[in-house]
């Protein structure tokens, strides 16, 4: 468990489920204030009730990323109750798999929007508030769809890569603010519950069957990268299932 003075306060970005969730409880077991976003209020209500049920310290927000609004509130609400921001976990992700021939465009857009605009929106509402006290950490969740392309993730990689490319152009421009990006690989969530051609989901969703690793392994690289000293700054972790191709 970490000091108080140890202790960051941690935005974290689609806490509702899957790789966020797990990363809020595993950096609320390290001492750390967790601050959790998501759509579904019911569920960060839960988790937040367990952290602090665990001894750890937790605060939600409905939080949307694709609205720019919305995630400046979020940020701006747990600058104002604690003082800073020291993390910023940009998590938040949808993935609907389908051939670019099957044109389902506005799936393509949602990606876009929150895979891509999300974490820019939630670099956005964090970079003027590090800037100021010359100091933070962005962790952005990207994926080995950011390293490799295949069939019916044209678009979700897209995102990824672009995920990947702007948190390096941020790494270069940043003398005080640590950058990271976490790559997961097969990881069990509920990434392939929602959306794509039917028949695209349920062949990722047999390979994760199969494959995945569960959420906490993520959150513990997530937990590793923010763990290093100031100076220190882990830019990128892939992690993935040892039997992933
Ligand atoms: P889940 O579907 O379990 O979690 C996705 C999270 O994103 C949910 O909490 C969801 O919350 C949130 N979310 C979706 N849309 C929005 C929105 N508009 N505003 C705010 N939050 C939103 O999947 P994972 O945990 O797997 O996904 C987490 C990240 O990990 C994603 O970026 C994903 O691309 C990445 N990833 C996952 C892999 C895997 O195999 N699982 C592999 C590689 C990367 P809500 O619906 O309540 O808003």
């Amino acid at each position: 468990m970490n000091t108080t003075s140890d202790r960051k306060i941690v935005l974290i970005t689609g806490a509702s489920s899957g790789i966020g969730a797990a990363t809020a409880r595993r950096l609320g077991a390290d001492g750390h204030h967790v601050v959790l976003g998501a759509r579904r209020l019911d569920r960060l209500t839960t988790l937040a009730d367990g952290i602090r049920a665990a001894g750890g310290r937790a605060d939600h927000q409905e939080l949307d990323v694709t609205d720019l609004e919305s995630v400046r509130a979020f940020a701006g609400v747990a600058h104002e109750r604690h003082g800073r921001v020291d993390v910023i976990v940009n998590n938040a992700g949808v993935m609907a798999l389908s051939t670019l021939d099957a044109r389902r465009v506005d799936e393509w857009n949602q990606m876009i929007d929150v895979n891509l605009r999300g974490t820019l929106h939630g670099i956005a509402a964090v970079l003027p508030l590090m800037k100021a006290r010359g100091a933070g950490h962005i962790v952005n969740v990207a994926s080995t769809s950011a390293h490799r392309v295949d069939p019916t993730a044209a678009v979700y990689c897209a995102t990824k890569y672009a995920v990947w490319a702007l948190s390096e152009g941020l790494r270069q421009e940043s003398r005080d603010i640590r950058v990271s990006v976490v790559s997961p690989g097969f990881t069990r969530s509920e990434l392939t519950d929602r959306g794509g051609d039917p028949e695209a989901q349920a062949a990722a969703r047999a390979a994760a069957e199969q494959l995945a690793i569960p959420a906490s392994a993520v959150a513990d690289a997530i937990a590793y990268a923010i763990a290093q000293p100031d100076g220190v700054d882990a830019n990128e972790v892939i992690i993935r299932p040892t039997a992933q191709g």
